[in-house]
């Protein structure tokens, strides 16, 4: 049986867990009374469909709508889990095909409407049919008092006696007074174990910087906190390697961990982290599951990491003694690039490629964040949040500044110049930079060369990092490195939407006249003629386009 770890990625489709649901998840396969209370969004619904796959026998899930149980049903059945629903909205054909999924002993989740236990034949079914857990979504519809009162709610203590088997009760609904009804009538007032802790983890500090050197970065951030036990994530099994033998001769007491070692030498590692003091381990996203030390006092990543839920995870072994902890994100184009290209050419259907992306762009926006870090990191799990006072944000505010006009000069270069070349040389033309690339090829006599002499290329490097960031450019993958413009990016181009960057990347140089106009009306027919061209690419290629204009 495949663990947890396993399922989560291969069944669902997710790289790490969400707050919270690592320990839910344990909870409930083995077997305890669960009452999970966790934000609308925060992934209540794995808590139980995970378990679910590890349990034998069925689990039955009770949920208050229809379309909600179809539409997971649906999800589950695409992701090849056995799942059904009864319902009144079903066909005939779908309620025989679950009966006899059900008579197969195949089924691992049907899905009940609450209604249906008030039929007596549905108790006596599901008696037969080994149930194995009930998992009881949307649980505070069981309070009389709560505007989602559902009646039949009330059986389900009922079901639980009748089939004695454990059950899991989710909701977001996180009052004293619901909770308590819920444990008297779901648990007959016996107290389950109850998980309800917010997202925040307070004593963890949240930083990002944007990569310069990053070796040197890493190591004056361990430097500062010598002696202490962190780690360092690396994108790379060799960047891990060289990394601890550079600490390690700077004084540190440091090894290295990827999944290339032999098992025998990364339990090695694992237990003298969790024994000694103040070693640091560079690894790659390798390390965790084995981690059990309450004092790691700092977590470093030198690379982005894949997404929002995986960084949350990684700085999240970070202080689990509740005393205080660092963190540092470094990121970069490069990063970007990289995790962009990982998600395209994995072998992941369209749907979940969108959603990766989707999901790295919450660790992007989090990464070019303007605001409190903190809530901005929980605003994405759903829950909300006052600025914290202990992020990189909230000790220095970065100073903004209206970055309308350096992206529309930046985004005009990307079009003259068809969307085939990567920052460099689109800073070499912004920046009137002629170099023989440059010349080579023309540029120097486009509209845009020069247009940006008023910026360092240094300030360039910052813009193009928050464009990719924004997700305004992607990175194509057939030609490694060349921006291509997404959709978001129009409106700014076409002047009807500003942007707000962060000054600290754009250092003004010496003043300048102001260089000469960008003219968006001039940029519209090349606009389209690309459209056109991008699109017969991508038939010709068989391969979506990045962007899909929907006029
Ligand atoms: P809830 O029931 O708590 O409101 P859902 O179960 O509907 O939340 O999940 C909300 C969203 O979060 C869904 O789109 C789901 O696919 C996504 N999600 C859940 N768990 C994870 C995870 N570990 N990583 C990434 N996305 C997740
Ligand atoms: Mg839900
Ligand atoms: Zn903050």
């Amino acid at each position: 049986m495949p663990g947890a770890a396993t399922l989560l990625r291969d069944v669902f489709g997710f790289d790490a867990f969400r707050p919270g649901q690592e320990d839910i998840v344990t909870a409930v396969a083995r077997g305890e009374n669960v009452l999970a209370i966790m934000p609308t969004g925060g992934g209540k619904s794995l808590c139980f469909q995970l378990p679910a796959l590890l349990r034998d026998g069925v689990t039955v899930v009770i949920s208050p709508l229809i379309a909600l149980m179809r539409d997971q049903v649906r999800a589950l059945r695409e992701a090849g889990v056995e799942a059904g629903a009864l319902t009144s909205g079903n066909t005939e054909e779908e309620t025989a095909a679950v009966w006899d999924a059900l008579e197969g002993g195949r089924l691992k989740l049907l899905y009940i409407a609450p209604e249906r236990l008030a039929a007596g034949s549905a108790m006596g079914m599901l008696r037969r049919i080994g149930v194995s857990l009930i998992a009881v979504d949307e649980a505070h519809c069981v309070s009389q008092w709560g505007h989602d009162f559902r009646p039949d709610y009330l059986r389900i203590g009922e079901l639980r006696r009748a089939l004695d088997v454990p059950l899991a009760a989710f909701t977001a609904t996180a009052d004293a007074e619901t909770q308590a009804e819920i444990i008297e009538k779901l648990f007959d007032g016996q107290t389950p174990q109850t998980f309800l802790h917010g997202f925040d983890r307070p004593n963890i500090h949240l930083a990002f910087t944007p990569k310069e050197s990053p070796r040197r970065q890493i190591m004056d951030f361990a430097a500062a906190r010598k002696g202490q036990s962190g780690i360092v994530y690396c994108g790379s099994r060799a960047k891990t390697e060289g990394l601890a033998k550079a600490l390690c001769d700077s004084g540190h007491n440091a090894c290295h961990y990827h999944g290339g070692m032999e098992a025998e030498d990364r339990r090695a590692v694992e237990a003298r982290f969790n024994s000694e003091d103040g070693l640091i381990v560079v690894a790659t996203v390798a390390f965790g599951m084995g981690v059990d030390k309450p004092d790691i006092r700092w977590v470093a990543h030198a690379d982005l990491p894949k997404s929002i839920e995986a960084y949350y995870q990684e700085i999240g072994r970070a202080g689990r003694d509740g005393a205080p902890a660092e963190t540092l994100t470094l990121f970069g184009p490069d990063d970007i690039r990289l995790r962009r290209s990982q998600i395209d050419e994995g072998l992941a259907p369209p749907e979940r490629r969108m959603a990766d992306h989707g999901r790295l762009n919450a660790l992007l926006g989090l990464a070019e964040a303007l605001e409190c870090r903190r809530t901005t990191l929980l605003g994405y799990f759903g829950e909300q949040a006052t600025p914290c006072g202990h992020c990189d944000l909230c000790d220095t505010p970065p100073e903004t500044f209206d970055g309308t006009q350096p992206v529309r000069k930046a985004l005009s270069a990307i079009l003259r110049t068809e969307e085939r070349f990567g920052a460099g040389h689109l800073i070499d033309i912004l920046t009137g930079n002629a170099t023989d690339k440059v010349r080579e090829r023309g540029h120097d006599t486009l509209p845009t060369f020069g247009v940006g002499r008023d910026l360092e290329r240094r300030t360039w490097q910052g813009v193009f990092r928050q464009m990719m960031g924004h997700d305004l450019v992607r990175p194509d993958p057939e030609r490694h490195g060349a921006l291509r413009m997404t959709e978001a990016a129009r409106p700014i181009l076409r002047d009807e939407q500003p942007i707000t960057l962060r000054r600290d990347t754009l250092v003004s140089k010496t003043r300048r006249p102001a260089a000469k106009a960008l003219v968006s009306d001039e940029d519209a027919p090349l606009l389209s003629a690309l459209k056109a061209k991008r699109r017969a690419l991508a038939e010709a290629a068989k391969v979506p386009a990045y962007v899909v204009f929907n006029d």
